[in-house]
């Protein structure tokens, strides 16, 4: 049995840095539990994940080797409902990681007040090196070792970095097969043929480019609003669908992992979705000029839309960022250095837990439709989703300014309060 096939990351564990995501969400949580004055023994209890499991993921190539790569399942919280979050594959993922992003679910699911705690789960691979069956006996392998702590009621997952529908399908069925039950989905952002919302694919990138539209609002910038996107997938493209609808917007710089084009008179958006959904990476895409992928951060531009991986905004080019505000389409796509420098230089951060809320939401009203047969119509759905995202919008910024504070502090402590009340409020077992 081979350790480790050609193309996978490696399977040591990198050290955290002071700027890891970990190590960022727990001074965030210190920020906010400073601004509430929480008390120690609240600070590391919400500090804490409820539970973390790593497991073995062993599956066999095309060629018939068998690989062992290493999985992850967070619960960061359970005290508001069911853990909640998304399943990553990336060279990236670590314990740490996952740690901070259920940790951000948590925030993120409290703000938007949905009855949900957070979870976030992945494995340590390199998605790209697998193909569609490896990936399939990958996947189900990984839901099946998690088997043991998800499930309607304990902890629903969903898409994130690198897995979608076909990947949540997969999971439901290895659930099912292994519970011998259909009842209660142990996932959201599902195929619609199978009990998904036809609303859910869209919707972060909707509540992204809503959150575009408020913080240029608020910011009174003018006509055509010049938007670049730092990562084109199904987040980047949904917000790209919705802005494009709006002619006060413009997109003029795209990247993906491969690349970046760039229009300063705006990209033609319809020609960019159809060549990605042909599998067309942007680095080749037939419009603007290319440009190199990590330049669409600094490009010239009113709003930087990140929406790929986390700390792609480091001290090392906040400096050259020329946006007037960052929308946080990732999770923790800016680290805390680049944020202090961000403040200095007057830009704006809309945050990850309030900026890409519009997708836990969905998966809210996927649950409620797989509950009592209720199907929205598309208009119906976005109206859900934009309504709930603008009244935590509203009430973020109404707080930030109240408190003079950054709207990322703002929101952290709106959603720690939520949590500290309902652990409060539950009491402690035994
Ligand atoms: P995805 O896999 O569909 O797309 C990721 C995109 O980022 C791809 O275009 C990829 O090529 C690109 N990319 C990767 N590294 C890059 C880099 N260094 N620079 C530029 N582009 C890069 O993933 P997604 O579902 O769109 O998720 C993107 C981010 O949004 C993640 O941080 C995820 O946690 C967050 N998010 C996703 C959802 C959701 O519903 N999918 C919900 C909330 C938050």
């Amino acid at each position: 049995m081979a350790e480790a096939a050609v193309g996978f990351a490696s399977q040591a564990v990198p050290p955290h840095a002071a700027d890891s995501p970990w190590v960022q969400s727990l001074q965030q949580l210190d920020a906010a539990a400073d601004l509430l004055m929480l008390g120690d023994d609240l600070r590391a209890l919400l500090a804490s994940p409820r539970k973390a499991l790593e497991v073995a993921v062993p599956f066999r190539l095309d060629t018939g080797e068998v690989v062992t790569v290493t999985g992850y399942r967070v619960q960061h919280s359970t005290t508001r409902g069911p853990a909640k979050g998304g399943v990553r594959y990336h060279p990236a993922v670590d314990l740490e990681l996952v740690k901070a992003l259920a940790m951000w679910m948590t925030w993120k699911c409290a703000l938007v007040d949905l009855p949900y705690g957070g979870g976030k789960g992945g494995i340590r691979c390199d998605p790209v090196a697998l193909s569609t069956e490896e990936r399939e006996r990958m996947t189900r392998r990984y839901a099946a070792e998690i088997m043991p702590i998800i499930g309607p009621g304990r902890d629903v997952l969903a898409p994130d970095l690198n897995t979608g529908e076909r990947e949540m399908a997969w999971i439901l069925d290895t659930y099912n097969t292994f519970s011998g039950t259909n009842l209660g989905s142990p996932v959201t952002g599902r195929p619609v043929v199978i009990g998904g919302a036809r609303g859910r694919r869209v919707a972060t990138g909707y509540g992204v480019a809503c959150c575009c539209r408020w913080i240029a609002e608020r910011l009174g910038l003018a006509a055509p609003v010049r938007v670049a996107l730092a990562g084109f997938g199904n987040v980047g493209q949904g917000a790209a669908t919705e802005l494009a609808r709006d002619p006060a917007f413009r997109i003029v710089a795209v990247s993906d992992v491969t690349g970046g084009r760039r229009d300063p008179r705006g990209l033609p958006v319809a020609e960019l979705l159809r060549q990605a959904a042909a599998g067309v990476p942007v680095r080749d895409m037939d419009a603007g000029r290319p440009i190199d992928r990590d330049e669409v951060l600094t490009v010239d531009c009113d709003l930087l839309v990140p929406a790929a991986t986390s700390g792609v905004v480091t001290a090392g080019n906040a400096g050259a960022i020329r946006a007037r505000a960052i929308v946080e389409g990732a999770n923790g796509p800016v680290t805390p250095d680049a944020e202090a420098a961000l403040a200095g230089d007057g830009i704006s951060i809309v945050p990850d837990i309030l900026a890409n809320a519009g997708g836990v939401i969905a998966s809210h009203l996927e649950s409620i439709q797989e509950g009592n047969g209720r199907r929205w119509t598309d208009r119906e759905f976005a109206l859900l989703v934009h309504d709930r995202m603008q009244e935590a919008f509203a009430a973020v910024a109404e707080s930030a300014a109240a408190q003079g504070v950054t709207l990322r502090l703002a929101a952290l402590a709106r959603a720690i309060e939520r949590v500290a009340h309902a652990h409060l409020t539950r009491g402690l077992y035994p």
